[in-house]
């Protein structure tokens, strides 16, 4: 699915990898968050001191990942990298924090799904930089305390609202990072097709900018569908080459993918436009709620196809003009 804002294959890591802005200069938009990160990696460094816990939220694409590096590249550490569903057991935890090296950044991608067991250890770490493992079993069991390096705990999480409180309130900041607008979508397109060594007119990067969901990776994406389009047929990264190869891949011209397409035309056709709570509309669609709630639901909210009311999903006026479907006086079709 070209507009997946999820990864997929790992030539598109590759890909993605090529791309990444290394430092926080590089890094386009987001201007509120650089200033913020900025300053707390700066304050940090001057009091020599490792920079405090940073949660990072937002939908899939937006560049959590890239942050994370940031945050290490910029303050000269190494970096750990694991995710939520990889730490099962608090032993997973424990593991990966006992080897840390001080200073070092640790990433978690997807905390949210970290073990329950595991997050418990997680806010005396954080806390204190020390853990309590357990040692034997039963009535013999006995907690032995161990003392970590000092590290710096980057979360990244596409919904902060599903991280228990007491872990949520352990992170000294919290950036929530916002869809991209276009002319910040064509910068990445830019500097990514600088990278490529792809010369590409304004207005088809444009195009392109206009078609991502707001979302670099998909920017990104796109541009090489672009690429290999122009390769294939001769012609060149022109406006043409940009709009047939996003027809040829069936992104349309709100650059909605075919979950989303499949969301809107479910609210649309089988619930009359609305309101329908997110359960059984996920339950319609055949996909996770949270994968509703928290990829398909935050564009669909911000290009105005829906709102969120009390009682549940309504779909607006451009979204019954954007998929042409009439309304009917008494609300069925
Ligand atoms: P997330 O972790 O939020 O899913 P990533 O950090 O993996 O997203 O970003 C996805 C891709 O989009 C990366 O390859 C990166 O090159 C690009 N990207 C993300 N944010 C930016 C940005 N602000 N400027 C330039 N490229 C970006």
């Amino acid at each position: 699915d070209l507009t997946n804002p999820e990864l997929e294959s790992d030539a598109e890591l590759a890909y993605e990898g090529a791309l990444r802005p290394k430092t926080l200069k590089e890094f386009v938009g987001q201007t509120k968050v650089r200033g913020q990160l900025e300053l707390l990696l700066k304050a940090a460094s001057m009091q020599n001191r490792t920079p405090d816990h940073i949660l990072l939220a937002g939908p899939p694409g937006l560049g959590k990942t890239t942050l994370a590096m940031i945050v290490a590249q910029e303050s000269a550490q190494p970096l750990r990298m694991s995710s939520g569903p990889a730490i099962q057991h608090a032993g997973d935890l424990a593991a990966v924090l006992s080897s840390l090296i001080p200073g070092e950044v640790l990433f978690i991608d997807e905390i949210h799904r970290m073990a329950r067991s595991a997050e418990e250890m997680l806010y005396l770490a954080m806390e204190d930089y020390r853990i309590d493992i357990m040692v034997g079993k039963g009535a013999g069991a006995t907690s032995v305390p161990l003392e970590l390096s000092p590290f710096t705990l980057v979360g990244a999480t596409t919904r902060s609202g599903l991280l228990p409180n007491p872990l949520r309130d352990r992170f000294g900041f919290t950036a929530h990072l916002e869809f991209y607008d276009t002319s910040e979508l064509e910068q990445v397109l830019r500097r990514a097709a600088a990278l490529l060594g792809l010369e590409i007119e304004r207005e088809a990067l444009a195009e392109i900018a206009t078609r991502s969901r707001g979302t670099p990776r998909i920017a990104n994406r796109l541009l090489r569908r672009v690429r290999d389009y122009a390769l294939v047929h001769g012609t060149g990264p022109t406006l043409a080459a940009v709009r047939a190869a996003l027809e040829l891949y069936d992104v349309d011209a709100l650059g909605l993918d075919r979950l989303d397409r499949e969301v809107m035309t479910t609210i649309l056709t089988r619930f009359s436009g609305g309101p329908v709570g997110l359960n059984t509309l996920a339950v319609s669609v055949g996909e996770e709620a949270e994968t509703i709630e928290a990829v398909v639901e935050p564009f669909l909210v911000r290009i105005g196809l829906i709102t969120r009311t009390p009682r549940g999903r309504v779909a607006t006026r451009t979204a019954w003009d954007h998929f042409g479907i009439e309304r009917s006086q008494d609300g069925s079709l």
